[in-house]
């Protein structure tokens, strides 16, 4: 019996601004004002609607402006007409036809599993392989160049329940970081879970005096304090130190994260949809660290609430990902978002969303009255 499949029909493309309420210093690049990204939309040929997020960013995984001309000049004609039940398909049709991209490759997976979920009533989780947990712990960046400021977020943000906070490190002088470090563990105690990110900003020469001084805040793990490609500086200090040792800049990818396992350079890796690619990709990147008993924690870049539910589904499927996650852009960072309603936020735990597909709400009006839609195509 010959089933019809529904196939894409339409691709509508957003390159939007969103202005930001803090200014963020990130190690490797500083953020104020506003961030880009690009939002997608298809539409089958029975009217049915999937949304996908690309969300670079410039000094780590590309430009806005590259996904929007990747999709909209190199990815459109494979995307028109493709059947809505074969994602890997069109993945590897992707991969093919252009290089790189991965953040552009997302948004258009992350549009077909949104349909294809709703197309069958079940989420992208269920369509994963099922929930393993319907709630991920949140960890929220310490990274506000006012650092009063962000202890008067941490006192409220403790009273209401969050646990995690991520320090940036490694921008201001060690000293600075020694001080702020020993202010948080003042106030808070054990009640915080701390953890640390260089965003790669020490040199391999002179690092571990500084990670064995940073080391005695007892954070949970200390992510990516050298370059991404320093992975045997990074295995000295994960056999130095008790402390975990996470690599993110230094793994985008499954071919990263076996020369991450090769070299034994982390404990710990840092999954973001937006380096891997695809949120198969990363459920392929979990199989090898699941193997090498790696435990990962969901990372961010600049993402409002569409990426921010892809990456909810994937990690609510993924029991691996046990470290938790740091989506909180839209609820703490961006001043708005383009979702009908944000995606749960309760107690320090982002919720799963139940419903189909992405399980979110977004339309067209809730778009464009709350973005700076720069061009659309
Ligand atoms: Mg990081």
């Amino acid at each position: 019996m010959e089933i019809k499949m529904d196939r894409i029909e339409r691709l509508r493309l957003f390159l939007i601004e969103s202005p930001i309420k803090m200014a963020r210093l990130q190690g490797v690049g500083n953020i104020k004002g506003t961030v880009k990204r690009v939002l997608l939309e298809l539409t089958t040929a029975n009217g049915i609607v999937g949304w996908g997020e690309a969300a670079p960013w410039e000094v780590f995984t590309g430009t806005s402006e590259a996904a929007f001309a990747a999709i909209d000049v190199y990815l459109r004609a494979h995307v028109i007409g493709a059947p809505v039940n074969r994602i890997r398909e069109l993945t590897r049709t992707m991969d093919k036809a252009l290089v790189g991209h991965s953040e552009a490759k997302l948004a258009v997976e992350t549009a077909m599993f949104d349909i294809l979920g709703k197309s069958c009533a079940l989420s992208i989780a269920d369509l994963l392989g099922g929930r393993v947990r319907d709630t991920i712990p949140l960890s929220f960046s310490i990274a506000d160049p006012d650092f009063d400021a962000d202890m008067r977020r941490m006192k409220i943000m403790v009273e209401g329940g969050h646990r995690i906070f991520k320090v940036k490190t490694g921008v201001k002088s060690h000293a600075e970081d020694m001080a702020h470090l020993q202010a948080m563990r003042d106030a808070f105690g054990d009640k915080i879970d701390l953890r640390l990110d260089y965003n790669q900003a020490l040199k391999p020469f002179g690092a571990i005096s500084i990670l064995r001084d940073v080391d005695q805040f007892r954070p949970t793990f200390i992510e990516q304090p050298v370059p991404r490609d320093c992975l045997m500086a990074m295995a000295s200090f994960a056999r130095d130190l008790d402390t975990p040792i996470l690599a993110d800049e230094s793994c985008f990818d499954a071919r990263d994260l076996m020369e991450v396992i090769r070299l034994t350079a982390a404990d710990a890796i840092s999954v973001k949809l937006m380096k891997a690619g695809g949120i198969l990709k990363a459920q392929a990147l979990m199989a090898i660290a699941d193997a090498a008993h790696l435990p990962a924690y969901g990372g961010t870049l600049w993402e409002g609430g569409i990426a921010l539910a892809a990456g909810t589904q994937f990690i609510a499927a993924a029991p691996g990902m046990s470290l938790g996650c740091e989506f909180y852009m839209p609820h703490h960072v961006l001043t708005e978002d383009v979702l009908e309603e944000r995606v749960g936020n309760e107690e320090g735990h982002v919720v799963v969303p139940d419903g189909p597909g992405l399980g979110i709400k977004i339309s067209e009006a809730s778009l464009r009255g709350n973005a700076r839609i720069l061009a659309e195509r």
